[in-house]
């Protein structure tokens, strides 16, 4: 299959949207990352995103609408938590999990479970599709299952490329890391997934149960399917390492004949020929991170040695990510 490149201009959000109705397969940024999307309503338009994913029928996919009117069409009843939290926080990088309407939502977009991840995103380009589809569109992150998720339109071609119909392209995403995932199906809510929006922000609106175990759950165990260990990883193996260790890592991999790279943050100096440097705050890390996990990826990296970042909650999106991207699979 061949891959449209589409330029983010009127005339290829009209195409977009065009070869979505259809039931085709569409890569267009949000604010967080590239989503691949399908029509959620239709089961074999979806099953085309994880036949192009290569993704475990077992993960379910969130579904993007517009607005809120749209998400509780698609939910079988709207908890207050659901509403006060879509309020605050939509559009933007919030999916809640609620209950599903069978015939709102494919059972395949939702694993065959009885609930449906929703989010209304921010991204102008992104929201122009949805406006201009009309209809809910399923889209997990444009990359092959387990791989590095997709921060830019060419990080989607490598991974995607020849698989999908078309590739909006709508330059590097801002918030550069997944949303935040809140189960509101039951109060308290759990938030599955750590993201921008911070858990502190959540429970500042509805009540929350602590989170315990979330980053490491096992596959089997886990609530939400995509938080299994091994998760948005490059194929390189990763050392998640004290800062100060990171040059002893370094020397050790090249000893043993690896390529290493390293990413490390703020103001330390970048370490070797293949060292990233990531910026010092969460949100400008959260940005950069996956970019260069790619660029080292591409740079041919057998080993990647990552500088651990601090244990303060304001980074617990990032933490989560690195430890998943660090685990052995
Ligand atoms: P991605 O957009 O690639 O991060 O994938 C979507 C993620 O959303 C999945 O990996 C799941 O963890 C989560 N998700 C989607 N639907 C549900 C659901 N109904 N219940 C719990 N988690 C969900
Ligand atoms: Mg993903």
């Amino acid at each position: 299959m061949r891959t449209e490149r589409l330029a983010a201009d009127a005339a290829s959000i009209a195409r977009a949207a065009e070869i979505l109705r259809r039931g085709g397969l569409v890569a267009f940024p949000t604010e967080t990352v590239y989503g691949l999307g399908a029509r959620a309503d239709d089961a074999r338009a979806a099953r085309g995103i994880f036949e192009a994913k290569g993704r475990p029928p077992g993960n379910p996919l969130i579904v993007h609408v517009p607005d809120v009117a749209s998400a509780r069409a698609l939910a079988d009843g709207w908890p207050a938590d659901a509403e006060r939290l879509a309020q605050a926080m939509w559009p933007g990088p919030l999916t809640l999990i609620v209950a599903r309407r069978p015939d709102r939502v494919a059972g395949v977009v939702a694993a065959g479970g009885p609930t449906v991840a929703i989010r209304v995103p921010v991204h102008p380009i992104a929201r122009a599709l949805l406006d201009a589809v009309g209809l809910p569109i399923a889209a997990p992150s444009a990359n092959r299952s387990t791989e590095i998720s997709p921060t830019t339109a060419e990080h989607v071609e490598k991974s995607l490329g020849g698989r999908i119909d078309a590739i909006l392209d709508g330059g590097p995403t801002a918030v550069g890391i997944e949303s935040t995932i809140v189960d509101v199906t039951r109060s308290p809510a759990r938030v599955l997934r750590p993201g921008h929006v911070t858990a502190e922000a959540i429970a500042a609106l509805v009540p929350v149960q602590a989170a315990a175990g979330l980053v490491t759950a096992p596959a089997e165990r886990a609530p939400s399917p995509g938080t299994h260990a091994r998760h948005y990883a490059p194929r390189a193996q990763v050392a998640l390492v004290p800062a100060h260790a990171v040059r002893g890592e370094l020397d050790r991999a090249a000893q043993a004949g690896s390529r290493a790279g390293a990413v490390e943050y703020g103001s330390r100096t970048a370490t070797g020929p293949h060292a990233e440097l990531l910026p010092g705050d969460p949100a400008g890390y959260a940005a950069a991170l996956y970019a260069a996990l790619h660029r080292l990826e591409d740079a041919g990296c057998d080993v990647i040695v990552i500088a651990a970042v601090p244990e303060d909650p304001a980074w617990d999106a990032v933490r989560d990510r690195l430890t998943r991207a660090s685990a052995t699979p």
